[in-house]
C-alpha cells in the first residue's frame, strides 16, 4: 500500500481527521501536535521519536524530548497514532475516530507498516482471556514479515 498512490492525500486526509476530531472532542491540535503528526505520516512506516526530535531540530523551533514526548502521548490517546512496540516507534491511524483494535503487518524489508482490524482474531483473544479468568488492558499484534509487493519484487528479480 505504501508504494505507488497518492501520499500527499493520506497526509491531508490524516491531518483534516485530527483537526475534526479534536474539534470535536474540544482537545487542542497545537502547531507542534500538528507538525510531529504531519511527520509521521510521511510515509507508511514507523517513525522512532529520536527521527521526529532530529527533524524538528532542521526544521528550526526544535522541542525538547519531553514536549515531543508529551504531544506523542497526546496523538495516541486521541488514537490519530498508534506506538509499535517492537519497533518502539509509531504510525498514523488511518481511520481514526472509531474504536478499534488493531494488528499491524510489518515489512521487514520495505517498513512498511499495515494496519489490520480482524474481528475473527479479536474475538479469539477475547475467548483464550475468559476461559484463563483474564483481563485484558492492553493488546498489541505485530507481525513482521514481507509485504505483498517486496514478496512480488523477490519474484521478479
Ligand atoms: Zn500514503
Ligand atoms: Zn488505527
Ligand atoms: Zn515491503
Amino acid at each position: 500500500m505504501a508504494h505507488k498512490h497518492d501520499h500527499e492525500a493520506c497526509i491531508e486526509n490524516a491531518v483534516a481527521d485530527a483537526e475534526r476530531i479534536c474539534a470535536d472532542r474540544g482537545t487542542r491540535f497545537t502547531d507542534l501536535r500538528r507538525r510531529i503528526l504531519t511527520m509521521i505520516w510521511q510515509g507508511h512506516k514507523a517513525v522512532k521519536a529520536y527521527d521526529l526530535l532530529d527533524q524538528l531540530a532542521t526544521t528550526g523551533g526544535s522541542a525538547k524530548p519531553p514536549t515531543v514526548y508529551r504531544a506523542l502521548d497526546f496523538l495516541m490517546e486521541e488514537g490519530l497514532v498508534h506506538k509499535i512496540e517492537s519497533l518502539n516507534a509509531y504510525v498514523g491511524c488511518p481511520h481514526p475516530g472509531d474504536n478499534h483494535i488493531s494488528q499491524f503487518l510489518i515489512c521487514d524489508k520495505c517498513e512498511t507498516v499495515e494496519e489490520v482490524a480482524s474481528g475473527a482474531l479479536n474475538a479469539a483473544v477475547k475467548a483464550v482471556a475468559r476461559d484463563s479468568g483474564f483481563s485484558i488492558h492492553k493488546q498489541t499484534l505485530e507481525l513482521h514479515g514481507m509485504c505483498k509487493r517486496c514478496l512480488q519484487d523477490k519474484k521478479a528479480a
